[in-house]
């Protein structure tokens, strides 16, 4: 007994400041490891299924908010890219018998190159059909994945309780623009939620970080720096579930990377300015919770001609003649290659307190950092990965300078082309509809 009311006298718990709005807020785990061997996701060059597991990988939930007004739920997961066919499918079941709606819901992909590859996602990453003999195993954990997704939201719902919510914005200097361009942006803020109960106990802590998830290029299940963050913090407050989003770090590596040092060196640094920002007084979140969506449609340039096509084909680039090949045969069904791209852009936002943007897709950095000088940037905050991952979502900058986030990346999410130029527009514009005006940025 002693040693227990030792052990419960280390978990941090935060003095709470007065006169707190209280939501009802809960949270939940599952692990999500496959228990079978499974090809993974993330990079073109692994052929085999994975072998062991270097970390186990989790689906998270937070719930936010009553019955009443309907309760906003994000789900974060240890993926490379959860496809929207996935978000539908869970969204069907759970709305048959909870007050979730669509527009309050929320998948956040990590994107992780270490986690399984799942149906409906990057189709031509090998430059070549999947050998049969591993779609059985791809097949069983997208279903897998499919259950657990909605089994950590329901469990998530069910632990609602009497919280307060407090967010702030700390930064951590790991993500380095990976383009060959001059000009290299970069987005290291670290916006930290926090929920905690009456007691102040740390309930749940959500973080986002702009930064792709490939510090690793093993041939085993890891959750990348992410995994690393989740599981540092989860130690510093027993009982608390930690997740990690990604914000628009679609053109941003870890610097350096490559080893499993780097890689807790990475998912530490973070996790100490996520574990600072927690124990520290952050700005109090507030209600009412109003979450909208839209969907937009994207663009894609004029997609080339049958004779460009017929001699892409030829490509000694084995992912650019399978593409080509892929789409010849598209056209010689009969069948239109697509013009449009469907693209949900949602937002929540929490009284006047914190704005929060879901963007679908490998975000580049642009995006955040327009939207941050948009609105004022002490509220916002944006998360991308988010609902969907169709393909890379490249601003006009980088649609311009092309290379492979502006334009060849298109090949591995079977895309026929890159976007045309108001791809940024077009989903700015959406932003602007949904986010409410007062958190636009003061005129200077
Ligand atoms: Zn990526």
């Amino acid at each position: 007994m002693k040693r227990l009311l030792i052990l419960l006298s280390l978990v941090p718990t935060i003095a709470l400041a007065s006169d707190p709005e209280w939501f009802q807020v809960g949270a939940a785990a599952v692990d999500i490891t496959p228990e079978y061997p499974v090809r993974l996701s993330g990079y073109g060059s692994r052929r085999e299924p994975h072998q062991g597991v270097a970390q186990r990988i989790s689906a998270k939930a937070i719930a936010i908010g009553e019955d009443g007004a309907g309760p906003a739920v994000l789900v974060t997961v240890d993926n490379c890219a959860v496809p929207a066919s996935m978000r539908t499918e869970v969204i069907r079941r759970l709305t048959k018998d909870t007050a979730l709606r669509d527009e309050r819901f929320a998948i956040a992909s990590s994107h992780t190159h270490c986690a399984p590859m799942l149906k409906d996602v990057l189709p031509n990453l090998f430059g070549m059909d999947i050998p049969s003999e591993h779609l059985p195993a791809i097949e069983r954990y997208t279903r897998e994945l499919t259950d657990w997704i909605e089994q950590v939201a329901r469990e998530a719902l069910k632990a609602r309780h009497p919280c307060r919510l407090d967010w702030s914005v700390g930064t951590v200097g790991f993500a380095a623009n990976r383009r060959p361009f001059p000009f290299k942006p970069v987005d290291h803020d670290v916006p930290v939620l926090r929920a905690i109960d009456p007691q102040g106990k740390v309930l749940a802590i959500l973080t986002n970080y702009a930064c792709h998830c490939t510090t690793l290029g093993i041939d085993s299940i890891h959750g990348d720096w992410s995994g690393v963050t989740q599981e540092s913090l989860q130690r510093e407050f027993p009982g608390a579930v930690a997740l990690v989003a990604i914000g628009c770090g679609a053109d941003q590596n870890p610097d350096p990377r490559r080893t499993m040092e780097l890689v807790k060196q990475h998912g530490e640094n973070l996790a100490s300015e996520v574990k600072r920002l927690t124990l520290t007084q952050m700005r109090p979140v507030t209600g009412p919770i109003v979450c909208r969506a839209k969907e937009i449609q994207l663009a894609f340039d004029s997609p080339p001609s049958r004779e460009a096509w017929q001699t892409l084909a030829q490509s000694k680039t084995a992912a650019v003649a399978y593409h080509a090949k892929k789409n010849l045969a598209r056209l010689d069904r009969g069948e239109a290659l697509p013009t449009h791209l469907p693209y949900l852009v949602q937002t929540w936002s929490f009284g006047d307190a914190l704005a929060m943007v879901f963007l679908p897709g490998e975000v580049t950095v642009d995006y955040s950092l327009r939207l941050k000088r948009q609105y004022d940037r002490s509220r916002i905050w944006v998360n991308a990965y988010a609902n969907d991952v169709p393909c890379y979502i490249p601003s006009k900058r980088v649609l311009e300078e092309g290379g492979y986030e502006g334009a060849t990346a298109m090949i591995y999410y079977d895309r026929p082309t890159k976007f045309a130029p108001d791809v940024e527009e077009r989903i700015i514009g959406a932003v602007q509809e949904l986010v409410p005006n007062p958190f636009l940025a003061k005129p200077e």
